[in-house]
């Protein structure tokens, strides 16, 4: 009886062309690339000594060949879905965590005996047999078929219990993956013993994983055509996990978003697209990233950093080169020498992000070498996150309380809320260390909810009208005046403290002032009964149109415009000044450090003055000994 093996013919064309495309193409050098392309040469190997192995049941020649060729196939085959259930897990979480578990030390155990009988079957006749009447399956030949099946489980069991953040599409090209493999096998173990299938049907496997997941193209930047970010972090995963010893190089552009303004988009991408070709061509060998502006290279540690650095210099002396006009591109440089030990790729991208951050005030070609500095910040960084984190899981934000002087009154009558994290190992942080992150995580929600009920809270326990308090200030982020929850929620939380709702100010920037959201919020809460003050004037673009349309009745000038007229003679405060107390605008002028600069505003005519020399921001219970300390008439020498 004779095979017919035109399936595996077409199994090892279509697979060729995709290992070829694979290759020229450039795989990026991951882990479950690599595999995958060994599971399509394996597919090819496996095809062509099926090929051999059945054709040469019919040549005249000796019987060792025929069984090497068809051992070789099964030994193949055996390898295949061990192949996919590795690939599988080189894709989960797991194999992110480094996790050395059980799993992978037995996971050999099920291939090498199924090996073992491909190998002996020559002795014992289990798998198949060969003699001169021709080729026949022996008894154990249902052990290829359970190999596969459990192999198959395995993979699609590690992606079950480890792939939870996989796309929908992933798991079902995975899926479709065994299934494929399982109706080639059934249809040539049990009905077509005589078509070979398997090839073939992981052919189709082998396409659907391709076409869903694993096509080169997704690694890589279609405009500048280098490797992607997403590149990036898998390498840079592997290389940290691998403890590769590397130089890593981070570039980011000065003007590139004022390229886009000056040239338009095009131009901008052609110009990078022109970057990107110059690294290429300079260093074919290097892997090289690029994302939304910035280009990452590694090189190897016994490369010579100043060289590189030196031709780089004079390249971008040179314009580059687009069809309409040659661009100028100024880049700025974030070098990570060898032999620094980073725990994951995160904290690596963070600890070039904050150095590429300080290199952008530097000059065209400026670098910032990462140092132990720099990685001890980049530490303090993570710690601080987290900080914030335990604060507001466990409910633990500090308030301080400034006081804020009335000039007319005499004495003080009102404060600003300023928030804190009293951190076991950090010590007390400060909001410019926290606040911005919080916005970047979204956590801001949930921080100026806390401070506002903690604020709240403290009106009503000390009762802190009794101490000749009007009211106190509570900073609004930009971010939470875009919740279009964010009156019902205060006014709920007004309520439930059972305070009169005139004893808030809440402070806005000029940031958020355009925005619509902002503007129906402020009139639900006016309307409620809290007033706002315009924080930090002038240190933005100030819209005074936008300004006057809010229901805002203090302006807060902010500490720098302060600190110009005293110490440099800018006339911008005495301005700035003048002009709202002509709108019969109140205002508080920060930053006020000592008693002439007191005197000073106090005589300009500024209702309300704020500042070291009154008081720090202080905790609730030193705050209200400050107020029982300053109640008398004649306190402040003003
Ligand atoms: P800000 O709203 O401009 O707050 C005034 C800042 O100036 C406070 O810094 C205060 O300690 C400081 N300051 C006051 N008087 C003087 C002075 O005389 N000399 C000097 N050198 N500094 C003075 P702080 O507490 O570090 O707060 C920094 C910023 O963090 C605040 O600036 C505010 O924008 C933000 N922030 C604070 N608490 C919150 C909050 O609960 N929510 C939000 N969204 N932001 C907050
Ligand atoms: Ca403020
Ligand atoms: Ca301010």
């Amino acid at each position: 009886m004779g095979w017919n093996n035109d399936f595996d013919i077409g199994a090892i064309l279509i697979i060729g062309l995709l290992v070829l495309y694979y290759l020229v193409r450039q795989i990026i050098p991951i882990k479950r690339n690599k595999i995958f392309l060994n599971m399509m040469i394996n597919v090819q190997v496996f095809a062509l000594f099926d090929i051999l192995g059945s054709a040469s049941i019919n040549w005249n020649i000796p019987l060792i060949f025929k069984f090497t060729f068809n051992i070789l196939y099964y030994a193949c085959l055996g390898l295949d879905t061990f192949l996919f259930g590795y690939f599988c897990y080189a894709l989960t979480d797991k194999y992110r965590e480094h996790d050395s578990s059980l799993l992978q030390k037995i996971y050999f155990v099920p291939l090498i005996i199924y090996e073992l009988c491909v190998f002996t079957t020559p002795f014992t006749g289990l798998i198949f047999d060969i003699d001169n009447e021709g080729f026949t399956y022996g008894p154990g030949r249902i052990i290829v078929f359970i190999n596969i099946v459990l192999y198959l489980t395995i993979g699609e069991g590690i992606i079950g219990k480890w792939g939870r953040r996989f796309r929908r599409m992933y798991r079902y090209a995975i899926a479709g993956y065994s299934i494929c493999l399982i109706i080639g096998n059934i249809m040539q173990m049990f009905f077509m013993p005589y078509i070979t299938m398997v090839a073939i049907s992981e052919t189709v496997g082998i396409l659907t994983l391709y076409l869903s997941f694993e096509t080169p193209e997704n690694f890589i930047d279609k405009k500048v055509l280098l490797y992607n970010d997403e590149g990036y972090n898998e390498i840079l995963f592997e290389y940290i996990r691998s403890g590769k010893r590397f130089k890593l190089v981070e570039m980011g552009i000065h003007n590139f978003s004022a390229m886009e303004n000056v040239y338009g988009i095009d131009i901008r991408e052609r110009a990078l697209f022109e970057v990107g070709k110059y690294f290429r061509n300079k260093y074919p060998k290097h892997l090289i990233f690029y994302d939304d502006g910035r280009f990452y290279m590694f090189f190897n540690p016994d490369e010579d950093m100043k060289t590189i650095y030196k031709e780089a210099c004079e390249r971008f002396n040179e314009t580059f080169h687009t069809p309409a006009l040659g661009v100028k591109v100024s880049p700025y440089f974030a070098y990570l020498p060898e032999g620094y030990y980073f725990n994951d790729e995160k904290s690596l991208r963070t600890t070039m992000d904050n150095a590429l951050y300080k290199a952008k005030d530097g000059e065209d070609m400026s670098v910032v070498i990462i140092n132990d500095e720099i990685i001890a910040d980049g530490k303090r960084d993570k710690k601080i996150t987290t900080a914030l984190e335990r604060a507001l899981d466990n409910n633990e934000l500090k308030i301080f309380y400034q006081p804020i002087y009335d000039t007319k009154e005499k004495r003080i009558t009102c404060a600003e809320a300023l928030v804190r994290i009293d951190d076991p190992e950090l010590g007390l942080i400060f909001p410019d260390d926290f606040i911005w992150r919080a916005e970047r995580n979204g956590s801001i929600l949930e921080l100026g909810q806390q401070v506002f009920e903690k604020t709240c809270e403290f009106i009503k326990n000390y009762d802190i009208g009794k101490y000749g308090i009007h009211y106190i200030e509570v900073n609004l982020s930009p971010i939470q005046c875009m919740r279009a929850q964010l009156a019902d929620e205060f006014e709920q939380i007004v309520k439930k403290a059972g305070i009169s709702p005139s004893m808030i100010n809440l402070e806005v920037t000029e940031t958020a002032s355009s925005s619509n959201m902002l503007k129906n919020n402020m009139l639900k809460l006016y309307t409620f009964g809290i007033n706002f003050s315009l924080d930090d004037y002038g240190t933005g673009y100030s819209n005074l149109v936008n300004i006057l349309k809010l229901p805002i009745s203090i302006v807060k000038i902010d500490k720098s415009i302060t600190w110009d007229y005293f110490q440099k003679g800018n006339t911008l405060l005495a301005n700035v000044v003048k002009m709202f107390l002509e709108r019969k605008m109140d205002i508080v002028v920060e930053g006020v450090e000592t008693e002439e600069m007191a005197r000073k505003l106090s005589e300009m005519g500024v209702h309300y003055e704020q500042g070291y020399y009154f008081s720090k921001p202080v905790p609730e219970d030193i705050f209200v000994k400050y107020l029982e300390d300053h109640m008398e008439e004649g306190s402040y020498n003003i």
